[in-house]
């Protein structure tokens, strides 16, 4: 224990050691499929196979796929219509609700609320961090906002300053500055040329392999 002073008052925390945890993970790749390869798929539109495992700087990426849908003259609704016919991978589910009975979990993405609630309601509604699309009365969409810059990172320092101990795992380049903020970072399911530039993250493939990893450090 610790006595922190914050204005007119004293309280004893927990210290650095003694804090609780919160482990934060990615949607796609990690719990969910790739929802822009699922929709290169559906439409067999072969460009929009570029994701974050591919394309480290996400505005790029982005700009892309939105030029992309313009040329195609693709909107929200063609895009929803593929996530409804998603399922997390499997034994997402399972995994995740037996990591929810142990500890707290919030998934950090860089999907759009407009493309996870599906998801998220076969994931048993995990609470989410993500962006949101900005979509025209036609349907088309116009452009998006991401809610802050860096905001893998940023949540990860947020659950800092409130005093959390934070495990984390993801699969992509986009995932790297939550892991390297984390006080425990684990890459899972991810791209070789990710393991090979982030050699200092355990690289996980099996859902058993992660939990367990994951109970060790919330167990201690
Ligand atoms: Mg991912």
């Amino acid at each position: 224990m610790v006595a922190v002073e914050g204005g007119d008052t004293v309280c004893v925390v927990d210290t650095a050691d003694e804090r609780p945890t919160i482990v934060c993970l990615d949607l796609e790749g990690v719990l969910v499929p790739e929802i822009w390869i699922a929709f290169a798929e559906a439409t067999g539109i072969e460009a929009l196979r570029r994701t974050t495992r591919d394309e480290p700087d996400y505005d790029v990426l982005m700009r892309y796929r939105l030029d992309l849908l313009a040329e195609h003259d693709l909107g929200l609704t063609a895009i929803q219509e593929v996530i409804a016919g998603l399922e997390p991978l499997e034994g997402a589910r399972e995994f995740l609700d037996e990591l929810r009975d142990r500890t707290q979990v919030v998934i950090l993405s860089d999907t759009f609320e407009q493309f996870a609630a599906p998801l998220m309601a076969q994931l048993g509604r995990p609470t989410i961090l993500c962006h949101r699309l900005v979509v025209g009365a036609d349907g088309r969409i116009e452009d998006y906002r991401l809610r802050q810059p860096d905001p893998k990172r940023s949540a990860v320092r947020a659950f800092h300053d409130l005093r959390y101990r934070v495990l984390a795992a993801g699969d992509s380049y986009n995932d790297t500055t939550m892991l390297l903020e984390a006080d425990h970072g684990f890459l899972f399911r991810s791209p070789d040329n990710v393991q090979a530039e982030f050699p200092q993250f355990p690289a996980l493939e099996a859902y058993d392999e992660l939990l367990g990893r994951l109970a060790e450090l919330v167990d201690g």
